[in-house]
């Protein structure tokens, strides 16, 4: 896909927030392309709240600008009310009114009752025929689904969903997900959406931006975000990573694990994942397995250099490798970043 600033669905530039002495957001920048789902994920307290409310209109900024759809919302003399940016919310509680049916929950946003809109968008939910329920008589997972539908309803340009999943258990979570990943792709709408999970954030995003003390630090599609990841902090906060010191120069590092070629020179961190790392058992190896966890879909085995620098490899579950075993190790992929 060729992307240009004609199809940003989301441009937000500087973003600066502080309450009272607390900064909350710090020079925060992001890119959302149209039609894309891209996840803002980030350690609690960094931020991610107050910037989905800067964008939606609620939170005012003091300093910098937002566009949607190329147009200013946010700026040194904008501020469009939030009923008027076209971007839909779904918080963090879902935020129902508890007294109100589904249907008139739903119709809350809309301009005038519309009967048939609010039975479109239930319908879009998989919540068709709900309409005279109460709130309190639907499981989590429905209740997410209408204030997803109340959102949806008013045909906004850009959704925003705050910790969607944090009030369901773990076994409904994946279900959900995958939903919601299918009902934004069936309305064919761009979504931005919050969480503090990796694995939910790598599993169901375009792209993944990740926010540390209040700015994006690195915004990047799941793959390339785990594999490439911009530093240290971010190729640990994203999973397993064996990290090494090195000097870089004439386009590469050395390193106890091997050669790799890079564009800096000086000090280095060289960054490996457990999944990238092979090993091949051979009794004339240079290196010794030194442990092993065993998970069933998978293995994690601690492995010594020779030198005594440790990697971990991440393989399936055979063969089986124990303490003391010699293999030779094979590394497919690393990253390099300044040290
Ligand atoms: P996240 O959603 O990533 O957990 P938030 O955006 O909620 O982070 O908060 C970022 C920082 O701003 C935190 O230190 C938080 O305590 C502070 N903060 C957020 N909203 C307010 C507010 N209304 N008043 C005071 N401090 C706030
Ligand atoms: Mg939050």
């Amino acid at each position: 896909m060729g992307f240009t600033t004609d199809n940003l669905a989301i441009r937000a530039r500087g973003l600066s927030k502080a309450f009272e002495g607390t900064v909350a957001l710090q020079d925060f920048s992001l890119d959302v392309w149209d039609g894309s789902l891209l996840t803002l994920l980030g350690p609690s307290g960094c931020g991610k709240t107050t910037a989905l409310r800067v964008i939606a209109g609620f939170v005012k900024p003091d300093s910098g600008t937002v566009e949607v759809k190329s147009r200013r919302v946010v700026g040194p003399d904008v501020d469009v009310p939030p009923e008027r940016r076209r971007i839909g919310m779904v918080f963090q509680d879902y935020a129902l009114f508890p007294h109100m049916t589904v249907g008139r929950n739903v119709a809350y946003g809309l301009q005038k009752a519309d009967r048939r809109r609010v039975a479109e968008t239930l319908e879009l939910v998989g919540l068709a025929g709900l309409e005279d329920r109460m709130p309190h008589e639907l499981s989590g997972g429905q209740q997410q689904r209408v204030a997803l539908a109340r959102a949806l309803a008013p045909g906004p340009e850009v959704i925003l969903l705050d910790e969607p999943f944090s009030n369901l258990d773990a076994t409904l979570r994946d279900r959900v997900r995958r939903e919601l990943r299918s009902i934004l792709t069936a309305a064919g709408i761009t979504a931005v959406f919050v969480t503090h999970d990796q694995e939910e954030a790598l599993a169901m995003s375009d792209m993944v931006a990740v926010m540390r003390q209040g700015r994006v630090v690195q915004a990047a599609p799941p793959d390339v975000l785990y594999m490439k990841p911009a530093d240290a902090w971010v190729a640990s906060f994203l999973g397993d990573a064996d990290l090494v010191e090195g000097h870089a120069s004439a386009n590469r590092v050395v390193t106890p694990f091997g050669t790799f070629a890079t564009d800096l020179s000086g000090p280095v961190q060289v960054m490996v994942r457990p999944e990238a790392v092979q090993l091949l058992p051979d009794p004339d190896g240079d290196a010794v397995v030194r442990s092993r966890e065993f998970f069933g879909h998978d293995q994690l085995v601690t492995v010594m250099m020779p030198g005594g620098t440790l990697i971990r490899s991440r393989l399936g579950p055979v063969p089986s490798l124990q303490a003391g075993e010699r293999v030779w190790v094979k590394i497919e992929d690393a990253a390099v970043f300044k040290a």
